[in-house]
């Protein structure tokens, strides 16, 4: 029986266990079932497909998208793992012929929609295989707090119990605030789990949020300077995506789009195109790319703010995840708020809730959009302020976010403060933003002499104020708790904790400026990267892109940037040096050891015959 360490090194090529996969690991072959809660990139499969393959019998594994599960196989595949998928994209012979297979025992991983599970079909197998673990993947899925909210996850537990012995369950996510997490626990029925939640801090990420005046421009100047690198716009409405689209090809850009408007086989190509390299930057809905597992991703755009730091955070994730550094911008506009409201209240999703659930999730999203909104505003360190929301505790300076980079002023904004928090209680705090806005600048709008609010004393108080100014102001004022907003669609502006000290003179606030003429910001990488061969560099992707088109696999899943990348620094000239690239297991090197060794050792050769 060999060793997980073994495993490790013999199927994926790897030398050690990234943070968190050993324990999870260890608990698996102990039979406990366990938890991993780590952000995309981690590293999650290994955690369950290491024990799956030293277990006795089969690991089911769950999974909700067809995407996801074909490249997790094909990547198994590639890696001498015998791995196969049950879904609806298999025609009716192909599924007799899997499950004929997995009948045989030849799988030892599957890869199976929550929706199979409980068919006749799926059942009569299940009943008779021996299955030593279930692996519940995308397990936020299970939950109504999440978002991917998918029904079908909830009958996991009865098909667990459907079983003749109870197997291992494990469940992972990469999304999960604290109460998705406890939903996680509880609907899945774990057992005692052991439960490993791993940092969400993806310190290679670059993050930074805009406030262009001109969207395109912006997009367009972002491009210019990553012309090399492959990257993701992500847009709020598919006529977004189709003019930005349009726009980028006209300027020459290889790019191509992705949204729910176009026709399966388009959406299958489009995404072909950027997987495989052939198109550099996919301009999307947010339909695009759960189970993209595309490793060499430069850059993320945001042209909208989107709904939740929860899309936001995965959705910029998809940036960087071969750990080289990578950039992830947020084009904000105020308008977007409005924009997220009036599209969650079209979304079909919700269809199936009844009145009191609905309003339950309106709520929810509502303050999950507030937070993404001061996301927007702070103008403290964005990392650190990620992270809080998900929970953990960072850092107040990352050194690798234009907050922590840009250069900031401290300005004195108590007596405006005071000000505002007077408006705000002469309204009786019962209006929004706008309302509050309007009369400390003084306006004579038709509402505000209806209300009689011209008569305040506070009125036009901060007339001296441009609108924006003050909206500034009362956002810091929201985030250091001096204020609050109610959700709904028509939020309200109340007093906070912190009001009454501010109101009696006994506290100060401050808020950070941008300062116009602060230099461009120094950016840091806290990693560093293997120096290798430009030229060599160059000659093997050359290679993998060759490999790549023959057998019609994605690059990526033939060998990553950074193996690669390491390839080209260490140079291993025999089968044995090749096997210690990160990276490289006994079935790559099989495959393409000899491709990739020749290659450099001609271009050796070149360099010491000139
Ligand atoms: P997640 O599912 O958590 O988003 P993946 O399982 O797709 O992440 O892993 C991300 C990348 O990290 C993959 O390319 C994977 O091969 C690599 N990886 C996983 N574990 C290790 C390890 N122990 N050492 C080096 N690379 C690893
Ligand atoms: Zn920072």
């Amino acid at each position: 029986m060999p060793t997980k360490l073994q495993v490790l090194e013999q199927y994926f090529g790897y030398p050690a266990f990234r943070p968190g996969q050993e324990e999870l690991i260890d608990a698996l072959l102990d039979h406990r079932d366990a938890v991993g809660i780590m952000p995309t990139g981690a590293g999650k499969s290994l955690c369950y497909q290491v024990p799956a393959l030293l277990m006795e019998g089969i690991t089911l594994v769950v999974s909700p998208l067809i995407s996801l599960m074909k490249d997790q196989v094909a990547a198994l595949v590639q890696n001498g793992v015998r791995g196969a998928y049950l879904n609806s994209s298999l025609s009716w012979n192909q599924y007799q012929a899997a499950l004929r297979n997995a009948r045989a025992g030849v799988y030892k991983i599957i890869y199976v929609a929550p929706e199979r599970l409980l068919t006749p079909e799926f059942q009569n197998f299940a009943q008779n295989a021996v299955i030593s673990m279930v692996t519940v993947d995308e397990a936020h899925c299970v939950s109504q707090w999440g978002q991917d909210f998918r029904p079908s996850y909830l009958s996991i537990p009865e098909f667990v119990e459907t079983l003749p012995q109870r197997p291992v369950v494990s469940a992972f996510t990469a999304t999960a605030t604290p109460r998705v997490r406890n939903d996680i626990l509880s609907l899945l029925a774990l057992r005692d789990p052991w439960i490993t939640v791993t940092s969400f801090d993806r310190p290679n990420l670059y993050l930074e949020v805009r406030r262009p005046k001109d969207r395109l421009q912006e997009t367009l100047g972002l491009l210019a300077e990553h012309r090399e690198k492959s990257g993701i716009i992500y847009c709020a409405t598919r006529k977004a995506v189709e003019d930005v689209c349009a726009a980028l090809q006209e300027h020459g850009y290889a790019a191509t789009r992705y949204h729910a408007g176009l026709t399966d086989q388009e959406r299958q190509k489009n995404q072909e195109d950027f997987l495989y390299d052939r198109a550099s930057v996919m301009v999307a809905t947010n339909a695009f790319g759960m189970g993209i597992d595309k490793s060499n991703v430069g850059f993320v755009i945001h042209y909208n703010m989107p709904k939740d730091l929860e899309s936001y955070y995965q959705e910029a994730g998809r940036a960087g995840r071969d750990g080289q550094p990578a950039e992830c911008f947020l084009l904000y506009n105020g308008q977007d708020v409005g924009l997220n409201r009036f599209l969650f209240s079209r979304s079909e999703e919700n269809q199936d809730l009844d009145e009191k659930a609905l309003e339950q999730l309106t709520q929810l999203n509502e303050r999950r959009l507030q937070a993404m909104t001061n996301y927007c505003h702070t103008t403290a360190c964005l990392r650190e302020y990620i992270l809080h929301y998900f929970g953990e505790h960072a850092p107040t300076q990352c050194g690798n976010c234009y907050n922590c980079t840009g250069h900031f002023q401290q300005v004195d904004i108590t007596s405006e403060g005071r000000d505002i928090l007077s408006c705000v209680r002469y309204l009786r705090q019962r209006f929004g933003m706008k309302m509050v806005l309007d009369v400390l600048r003084g306006s004579k709008s038709e509402k505000v002499l209806r209300m009689g609010f011209d008569k305040l004393p506070i009125h036009g108080k901060l007339a001296h104020y441009k609108e924006d100014a003050l909206r500034e102001m009362v956002n810091a004022l929201l985030l250091q708790g001096f204020l609050t907003q109610s959700g709904g669609e028509f939020p309200t502006l109340a007093l906070g904790p912190r009001a009454e000290d501010l109101l009696r003179g006994q506290e100060s606030v401050y808020m950070r400026l941008r300062s116009e003429e602060a230099p461009e910001p120094v950016r840091r990488f806290p990693r560093d990267v293997p120096k290798s061969d430009p030229a060599l560099l160059k000659r093997l992707r050359e290679l993998r892109t060759t490999l790549s088109r023959s057998q019609n696999i994605p690059m990526y899943i033939i060998f990553s940037n950074a193996t690669l990348e390491a390839m080209a620094a260490y140079q291993p000239t025999t089968p044995a040096e090749f096997l210690e690239i990160p990276g490289v297991g006994q079935a790559k090197l099989q495959k393409y050891g000899k491709a990739f060794l020749d290659a450099i050792s001609h271009w050796k050769e070149e360099q010491t015959g000139s």
